[in-house]
């Protein structure tokens, strides 16, 4: 299966990810919640998107639509042209806890989703991935012993240890101090570059979304709505030291603080 992803990627329209008309409406006791209306996005291998936008506008609900842990209610959601229904193979999800199992060493969260699969190759791939992120050394330690900031680059590794086509990730570095944060965005420019993974990133920092990505999603106020797709075209590698003089970079986090402050602000 994920054989077939890597030799074709792409479905009859050439995106990878292809989203048309998709809404979702939650039913619950106290009434109907829209949460979605009317997405059509497209996302071509390789790509990173960032997506931003109100709190309760829909974003998590977009990415589990996106890694099939929830359905559309109306419309449909395609990944190489097949509609997506249930966990995509291929597919790695990072939430914002990394979500660590106390009672396993850091290597054994790490291999956790592999350990189903009874593969062999399982302790060069964590090595890999745990040294990739700065964590050598510390696949025999449990969670409790690493900083948040290490938990998180754990739950990344677990994400990569499938070797996913694409990374879903759902604020991944919001509880993490600011310089943290700066330094886990150029691990994942450079995982990005290195790997040509696609990326999904919901994020509520604009300069993090803009610093990332290909395309920067601006959506609604719920129910969620596409109001803008801004490509980005500033050049890589990207640096911290340097963006905030970019020309392109000041005008897009203008544009788009503007387009959220009219949706009531990004949080
Ligand atoms: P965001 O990620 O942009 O903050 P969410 O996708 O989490 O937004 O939620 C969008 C809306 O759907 C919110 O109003 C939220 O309360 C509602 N919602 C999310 N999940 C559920 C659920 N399982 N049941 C009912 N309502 C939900």
């Amino acid at each position: 299966m994920l054989r077939a992803v890597e030799e074709s990627p792409q479905g009859a329209s050439g995106a990878l990810i292809e989203i048309s008309g998709a809404g979702k409406t939650y039913r619950t006791k106290g009434g109907d919640v829209r949460a979605l209306d009317g997405i059509d996005l497209s996302i071509a291998d390789g790509e990173f998107v960032s997506i931003v936008g109100p709190s309760g506008c829909g974003k998590s609900t977009l990415l589990r639509i996106l890694a099939g842990l929830d359905d559309c209610t109306d419309g449909e959601a395609r990944m190489e042209g097949r509609a997506i229904s249930g966990p995509p193979p291929g597919v790695g999800v990072v939430f914002q806890s990394a979500n660590l199992l106390p009672w396993l060493t850091v290597r054994q969260n790490v291999e956790l989703p592999i350990r189903v699969g009874g593969r062999h190759d399982r302790s060069t791939k964590a090595e890999e991935l745990l040294s990739m992120t700065g964590l050598e050394g510390f696949g025999d330690r449990f969670p409790y012993e690493l900083s948040g900031g290490m938990q998180q680059r754990a739950g990344i590794c677990r994400a990569l240890i499938r070797n996913p086509q694409m990374l879903l990730m759902d604020e991944p570095f919001g509880a993490l101090d600011a310089l943290t944060r700066e330094r886990m965005n150029l691990e994942l420019q450079r995982i990005w570059q290195s790997s040509n993974k696609t990326v999904v990133l919901i994020t509520h920092s604009i300069s993090e979304a803009i610093f990332l990505a290909d395309r920067v999603v601006v959506m609604s106020s719920r129910p969620g709505k596409i109001l803008r797709d801004i490509p980005v075209s500033i050049p890589r590698p990207r640096a911290f030291e340097t963006i905030l003089s970019n020309s392109e970079y000041t005008r897009l986090s203008r544009d788009i603080r503007k387009l959220l402050n009219a949706q009531g602000g990004v949080e």
